[in-house]
Order: structure tokens, then sequence, then C-alpha cells
């Protein structure tokens, strides 16, 4: 398990960094927000410990950015004051749970370990691009708000490619994701399987959703 520690007291993230070395955890550190706003985006981790109070970027700024950027890591801000304003403040940014310093350390990995066991669940069940739903729990495709008659695998497809939006998606690995067999002698079904679901997903939209990349594979974007 992976955590980042964004705190700028040295003798703080040192005692939190040793701290949770001891007891397992894989640790990071930044010394300001524009650092950990950049390694929280950039490397993945399981936690993000915040402090709120630091120079440059503050915490708030730090979690709503990366919130505006879709990062879902779960996010425990450090607060130096118990003003129920701030409890609330950081809820609505996105935290999902909340130290006030100083805080005992035995309280803090506490925290740390219950906010990892929920983690899992959080993951999104809905994903969103411009005018397409998709609702990942109920099996459902939307566009404009119109359901989108897909059969199992179309939908199996249509979500590979949006959880990985942005990134080009060899027709190799959407086969192995999606139909869960080597096709290299015969990518031909993820091309056939690809034009079916478009004639679906895009061709009745303007906005064109899934986009060849030549020689490459397919990827997922609003803009191109
Ligand atoms: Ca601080």
């Amino acid at each position: 398990m992976k955590i980042l520690i964004v705190e700028d007291e040295v003798k703080t993230a040192k005692f939190l960094k040793n701290g949770l070395g001891e007891s397992g955890f894989v640790v990071s550190v930044a010394g300001d927000g524009l650092d950990g706003l950049y390694m929280a985006t950039t490397s993945e981790f399981d936690l993000v410990i915040l402090d709120v109070m630091l120079p440059g970027l503050d915490g708030w700024e730090v979690l709503s950015r990366l919130r505006q950027e879709g990062t879902r890591v779960p996010v425990l801000l450090l607060t130096a004051r118990d003003a129920i304003h701030e409890r609330v403040r950081g809820f609505e940014l996105g935290a999902d749970d909340y130290l006030v310093k100083p805080f005992a350390f035995s309280e803090l990995l506490a925290r740390v370990r219950s906010l990892l066991r929920r983690a899992p669940a959080r993951a999104p069940e809905v994903l969103r691009m411009a005018d397409l739903e998709i609702d990942l729990l109920r099996q459902r495709a939307t566009r404009a708000g119109h359901r989108l008659d897909l059969t199992a695998k179309e939908f199996l497809l249509l979500s590979v490619l949006a959880r990985r939006r942005g990134e080009v998606l060899s027709r190799t690995l959407i086969a192995e994701a999606v139909w869960d067999m080597n096709f290299d002698s015969d990518t031909n079904v993820v091309d056939v399987n690809v034009r079916r679901l478009r004639s679906k997903v895009d061709d009745p939209f303007l906005l064109k959703l899934i986009h060849t990349v030549r020689g490459a594979g397919y990827v997922m974007e609003t803009d191109c």
C-alpha cells in the first residue's frame, strides 16, 4: 500500500513517514502543495495524507484540483483548527476524512486503515464522457439521455475504452480485455466490433467519442 504525505513541517513529515513505514506502508513525502499535487496526479497512491496549511498551494487548493482532475484517491486532511466549517469545506471539496492536529499516531493509523478498507468500494460506478453515461452497476449506457441498445460484449468493450479514456489501446489489448483471448491472428474481430459499437454510440451524434489511431488501435476522447 502506497501513501503520499503532503506536509511542509519536516518534523511531522518525518514522524509520519517513519511510523507508517514501520507499519508496513510504502511512504513518499512532498514538502509543499505543488509537489504534492504533481506526485498525486502522476503516480498511483492508495491514500494521500494532506496537510491543510502548506506554503504556495494550500491543502484546499491541492484537494480541489485533485478532484477536478478526477483523481479519486482517498484523502485524509490534517487540519490545525477544529472549526466545523473547515471540516464541512473539506468534505465538500472531496476529502474522505480529517484529523485535527495534534493527534496521536495510533489515531492516524486507525483512520488510515479504515480509509484503505473503504477504498475499493469507492470505485466509480458511473463513467461520464460528454453526454455519454455508462452505468457499470446496471450495465446500461446512455447518450444525451437516450438508452443505447448494446449487447453485453459491446457494453464491455465500451467500458474498457471509457475506463482508459485518452489512452490509445491496441487491438491485442482490447481483445484480451473483452474476449479474454488472444486475437493476435485475427484482430479483425476487434475492428468489426468497434465498428458496430460506433454505429450505436457515435453515428447518431455530432460529437464522436471513439477514434481510430492508425497503426496503433483505438482511443476514446472528447477532443480529437
Ligand atoms: Ca503545515
